[in-house]
C-alpha cells in the first residue's frame, strides 16, 4: 500500500496563550484604536513598534494594516509619482506589482535566477530605467545583497525591501530589511507571525519614517508613537503629506508582541523541517534543489524545487499524483494564474518584455508550504512521496 499524508498544508499553530491573554485585555478595555489611550497609557501598537525597531536594530518602525500597504506606503514615502518606473522582481507575489500599480507607477520587471533570486545582471542592465527598486525576497531567497546594494547605491537607486518571507532571515549576519532604505514585513496568517492581517515597516531615515507615519493616518497624533522621529521632523512635512489610512489596531498588535519575542525559536523549528524535506529530496532524478548561499540565513517556512525542462503535462501529472497522496504542491509558474501564481506576465495591467531565460525557470518552479504544525516525521514522509512521484513521472 502506498503511504498517504493526511495533514493540512494550511493549518497554522494556535495563537500562543500569552497573546490570547493580551488580546482579551484589549477587548475588555475596548480601546482598540491605536490612538485611543487612557491617561499615561502606551498603546499595544506603539509598544509593538518600539519592540520591533529594537529587534531589527532600526531607528524607526511603523505598524500598518498589511504588508501590501507597507509596500505602497514605502513607495509614496520615497516620492514615487504617477507614471514613474519602479524596478521589481519578475518572480514575486501579486501584492508587489500591485503596490506599484496602487500609486499609478509602472513596474519594470527584472528576471529571476535558478537560485530564485533577482538576476543581478539583468538588474544592472535595467538600473538606468528607474530611481526605485522594490526588491522582493520572494519565498525567502536572498540575492547577493552586497553586490545589489553596491550597484543600487552607485546608480542612485533607492531600495525598498519586501521581506514578507524574510522576517528573521539575514545576509552575512545583517537582518533582512535593513540594507535598503525601507524594509517591509507582513504579519498575515501565512507569513512568520500571525495577526490575520498586518504589516510592519522599518527605516533609519527620519524623513521617510515621518512621512510613512503621516501617510498611515496619524491625524497629527504622531507624538503617541514610540518609534517615530521627533515632532520637529513632522513639522516639516505635516501640511503636505496626505492621510491614506492604513493603521494597525491594538488587538493585532497585542497578538503580535509575544509572537515576535518567540521568532528566533520559530525560525529554528522551520529550518529543522526545511532541512528534513530538503535532504529527502536531494538526489531525486529530474528534480533541481534550490541551493542556499553560505552568506544567507533563511527561514524555511516554504520550500521550492525546480522541474526544469519538464513539459507542462509532466508537471501537472506530478502535482496530481502528489495531491492524490495528500501532498499539496503549488506550480508557481503555471501559465494561467490560479491562487498564488507568481509570474510577471500574469499581471496584464503592467507592460512587460519577454524574458526567455526567466520564463524557462518560472515554468519549472514548484512550491510547498511548511507549516509548523508538521512534525519532522511528516516532513520525511512528504519528501518521500514527492521523491517517488517525481521519479515515477520522470521515468515515463
Ligand atoms: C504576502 C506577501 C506580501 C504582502 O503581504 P500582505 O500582508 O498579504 O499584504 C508581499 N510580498 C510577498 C512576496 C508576499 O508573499
Amino acid at each position: 500500500m502506498t503511504e498517504r499524508f493526511s495533514g493540512s498544508f494550511t493549518q497554522q499553530e494556535p495563537i500562543p496563550d500569552e497573546a490570547i491573554e493580551a488580546a482579551l485585555a484589549v477587548l475588555r478595555h475596548g480601546r482598540l484604536h491605536r490612538y485611543n489611550v487612557a491617561p499615561g497609557e502606551l498603546s499595544e501598537t506603539a509598544l509593538l513598534e518600539q519592540e520591533f525597531a529594537a529587534q531589527m536594530g532600526a531607528k524607526y518602525c511603523l505598524a500598518v494594516s498589511s504588508g501590501g500597504y507597507a509596500l505602497a506606503t514605502a513607495l509614496r514615502a520615497v516620492g514615487v509619482q504617477p507614471g514613474d518606473a519602479v524596478l521589481t522582481n519578475a518572480f514575486t507575489l501579486a501584492p508587489v506589482p500591485g503596490a506599484i500599480a496602487s500609486v499609478n507607477a509602472r513596474p519594470v520587471f527584472v528576471g529571476v535566477t535558478e537560485g530564485l533570486t533577482i538576476d543581478l545582471d539583468d538588474l544592472e542592465a535595467k538600473l538606468d530605467r528607474a530611481k526605485v527598486l522594490m526588491l522582493s525576497h520572494m519565498r525567502g531567497h536572498l540575492c547577493d545583497m552586497d553586490r545589489l546594494m553596491q550597484m543600487c547605491d552607485a546608480a542612485g537607486v533607492t531600495v525598498i525591501e519586501d521581506c514578507a518571507h524574510t522576517m528573521g532571515a539575514a545576509w552575512r549576519g545583517q537582518l533582512s530589511g535593513r540594507q535598503g532604505a525601507i524594509g517591509c514585513y507582513s504579519c498575515q496568517t501565512y507569513k512568520h507571525v500571525n495577526s490575520g492581517e498586518g504589516g510592519l515597516l522599518v527605516t533609519d531615515d527620519e524623513m521617510l519614517a515621518a512621512k510613512a507615519t503621516m501617510l498611515s493616518g496619524s491625524y497629527m497624533l504622531y507624538e503617541r508613537h514610540l518609534a517615530a522621529p521627533g515632532p520637529e521632523v513632522f513639522e516639516r512635512i505635516k501640511y503636505t503629506t496626505p492621510n491614506v489610512s492604513g493603521r494597525m489596531d491594538n488587538l493585532r498588535a497585542a497578538i503580535l508582541r509575544p509572537q515576535l519575542r518567540d521568532l528566533d525559536r520559530q525560525v529554528r523549528r522551520w529550518n529543522e523541517r526545511y532541512a528534513e524535506i530538503e535532504s529527502g529530496l536531494r538526489g531525486t532524478p529530474g528534480l533541481t534543489i534550490v541551493e542556499r548561499p553560505a552568506e544567507e540565513s533563511y527561514v524555511g517556512s516554504s520550500i521550492q524545487f525546480l522541474l526544469l525542462e519538464w513539459t507542462p503535462e509532466q508537471i501537472a501529472e506530478v502535482l496530481r499524483r502528489c495531491a492524490d497522496r495528500g501532498v499539496e504542491l503549488k506550480w508557481f509558474g503555471g501559465a494561467e494564474p490560479t491562487g498564488f501564481t507568481s509570474r510577471y506576465d500574469s499581471w496584464r495591467y503592467a507592460e512587460s518584455e519577454r524574458m526567455p531565460e526567466t520564463d524557462r525557470i518560472l515554468r519549472g518552479i514548484i512550491d510547498m508550504r511548511v507549516p509548523l504544525t508538521f512534525s519532522l516525521d511528516d516532513c520525511g514522509l512528504i519528501a518521500g512521496i514527492i521523491r517517488a512521484e517525481v521519479g515515477a513521472v520522470f521515468q515515463q
